[in-house]
């Protein structure tokens, strides 16, 4: 028998309000005109790929196909104070000034509707509620199925579909309202985590671990060199690779650099940052299914030696609403006790079974 372990995943529908349509005027300004110049030359029609479909395409699949020992629970909107945690006031403030609005924000195309501030809160108070479930014992990992994503957001610039750093909001919350003296963020999304780094750039009780397509792949951050500064120098790892490098390399990354650093630093609890963009189906990277629920089993791992086995996912990008929801249920299958399996041996097994059948074929026949 399979053993069972209690995960709960979070889901809210208040984050379907977030549907910034580039067909609606938006609010007039330099803004709106630099970002319709820089779309008008793409050639093709854009549409906003960061929407509300990512998140019903995961609820409907886990609904089709529920993984036992999985269950939902709903979010809750982040405070101003939480969200302080990470973001300085004055960009709080005009961000909570465009509820109800229409907006551009930055011209690397993040945009809000009139539901787009009240999803923003809750996806980052759904990252927190995700924390206080597991550090309260009242399951050992969680998922938040959050959007819109967090991990491109800084201090002061909304970035890359990104309002607030949800991850960064989670860790911040555990550090200085849940007692966890060491928090570990652990980030597989294709691309580099430039708002999560920037947030604990300086900060030694915060361990950032960023695997991405390197530059100039956006953002265009996240280089070896980047390793933070003053008491928080050697807590910001970065892991950047080459266009579509899959589950081996990945793999060596967690073994070779995760696994010694979280040995060292001794997270209360890991965070995750999961993006399902480096699914081969997005076309960045080449990690598979199994490649996913082998990274997830090391991570379980490594939280069951260091922390108790506290581990929280986080959901940011992945754009295929295929791999994106295949993914997120690949992982929660391992987080609930499937064993992963070993990637690159699917069908190995029966390749030697078939081998063993037609050897006879081939044998010379005597005359
Ligand atoms: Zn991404």
């Amino acid at each position: 028998m399979s053993k069972q372990n209690r995960v709960i995943a979070f889901y809210d529908e208040r984050m379907l309000a977030h549907e910034p349509d580039i067909e609606v005027p938006f609010l007039p300004g330099r803004m709106d005109k630099r970002v319709r110049s820089l779309l008008s030359g793409l050639g093709v029609p854009w549409k906003y790929p960061e929407h509300p479909a990512r998140l019903t395409a995961i609820r409907r699949l886990l609904e089709l196909e529920p993984v036992p020992g999985v269950i939902f629970e709903a979010g809750m909107a982040a405070t101003r104070e939480q969200l302080a945690r990470v973001h300085t006031l004055s960009y709080l403030d005009h961000i909570l000034e465009l509820r109800g609005e229409s907006a551009w924000l930055d011209v690397d195309t993040t945009a809000v509707s009139p539901g787009s501030v009240e999803a923003a809160e809750v996806a980052a108070g759904t990252a927190i509620a995700a924390v206080e479930a597991v550090i309260k014992g009242r399951a050992e990992s969680s998922f938040a199925l959050v959007r819109p994503p967090g991990h491109h957001a800084e201090p002061v610039r909304a970035r890359g579909f990104c309002l607030f750093n949800n991850v960064a909001v989670a860790a911040a919350h555990a550090h200085q309202a849940l007692g966890c003296e060491r928090v570990m963020i652990v980030d597989w999304d294709a691309h580099h985590g430039n708002g999560t780094q920037d947030i604990f750039w300086a900060d030694p009780d915060v361990l950032c671990f960023d695997i991405h397509r390197a530059a100039p792949f956006y953002p265009g951050t996240g280089s070896l060199e980047e390793i933070g500064v003053g008491l928080g120098e050697g807590t910001n790892v970065n892991v950047p690779l080459p266009a579509d490098a899959g589950d081996t390399a990945y793999l060596e990354a967690f073994r070779d650099i995760l696994v010694p650093a979280a040995e060292w630093f001794k997270p209360d609890l890991i965070l995750v940052s999961a993006g399902f963009d480096p699914h081969t189906h997005d076309l960045a990277m080449n990690v598979s299914y199994d490649g996913f629920a082998a990274m997830t089993g090391i991570l379980q791992e490594l939280a069951r030696q260091q922390c108790e086995g506290r581990l929280v996912f986080v959901l940011e990008g992945g754009y295929n609403l295929i791999s994106l929801s295949r993914g997120v249920r690949t992982v929660l299958n391992v987080l609930a006790g499937d064993a992963p399996p070993q990637p690159g041996r699917r069908g190995i097994a029966e390749v030697k079974a078939a081998a063993a059948f037609h050897r006879d074929a081939f044998v010379n026949k005597i005359t």
